[in-house]
């Protein structure tokens, strides 16, 4: 099954997008992560992206087209892969078909998490990561079981994103508004586009999207 998580700035992908992961063994791609590695690696698709990162505006499309291009053809995304964080305008949404279809990959569904723009700056600014193993957590919502020590991979060192800042929020969320929900009418029309209640709790919003997906409850 492929699929693509759609929803503004903290609505809830790459949580939903590492649980499908562990849960169904589909590979997460997120164009995010993988700029972030890029960044810190130091390396020149990284130091573009820095600064257009930091100030919540969108990396070029051929950037961010190249690195997905590259990295849905590797083996293991055959299994079936979660795009969390691409495509974030119609031309990426167009370059990703240009890229699909002489593959024969298809695009079994878009799941739009639709939230409350006034609950967003709340989700990012608590949010951080597992250093280690990359696994989300929040200051409130979503805290490991013992504190201070993750609860994937038992470490104790965890990390904040340079953007997830108050003050970078408005202009993330108007680049969604204006670049990324664009794409809700391009696949709508397509018929592949689904959309669940991402102010639901976790695990609730969890189940919505296995039952929309049409998928049989796990464990
Ligand atoms: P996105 O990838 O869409 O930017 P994340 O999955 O990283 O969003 O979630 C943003 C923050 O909100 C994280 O700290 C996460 O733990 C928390 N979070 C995710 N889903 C929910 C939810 N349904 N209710 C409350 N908090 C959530
Ligand atoms: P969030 O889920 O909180 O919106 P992401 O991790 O998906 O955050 O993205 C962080 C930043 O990385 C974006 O604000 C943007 O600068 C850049 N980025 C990520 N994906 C893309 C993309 N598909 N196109 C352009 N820029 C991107
Ligand atoms: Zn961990």
């Amino acid at each position: 099954m492929n699929l693509i998580l759609l929803g503004p700035p903290g609505a809830g992908k790459g949580t939903q997008a590492q649980r499908l992961q562990q849960d169904r063994g589909l590979v997460q791609l997120s164009t995010g992560d993988m700029l972030r590695d890029a960044v810190s690696a130091g390396t020149e698709i990284g130091k573009q992206a820095d600064a257009v990162m930091k100030a919540g505006k969108l990396v070029s499309d051929e950037i961010v087209v190249g690195i997905v291009a590259e990295r849905i053809t590797q083996p293991d995304c055959a299994k079936g892969f979660i795009l969390d964080g691409f495509p974030r305008n119609v031309a990426q949404a167009e370059a990703l078909d240009v890229i699909l279809a002489p593959k024969g990959i298809a695009l079994d569904a878009v799941v739009e998490m639709v939230v409350d723009d006034t609950q967003l700056v709340d989700r990012v600014t608590g949010r951080y990561t597992c250093a280690k193993c990359g696994t989300g957590y929040h200051d409130r919502n979503k805290k490991p079981k013992q504190d201070g020590v993750c609860d994937v991979c038992g470490s104790t060192q965890f990390k904040r994103r340079a953007d997830d800042r108050a003050e970078t929020f408005p202009a993330r969320l108007a680049e969604y508004h204006a670049q990324t929900a664009p794409l809700l009418p391009y696949y709508r029309a397509k018929g592949v586009l689904k959309q669940v209640d991402g102010m639901a709790e976790i695990d609730e919003v969890a189940r919505q999207i296995d039952k929309v997906l049409g998928l049989s409850r796990t464990a």
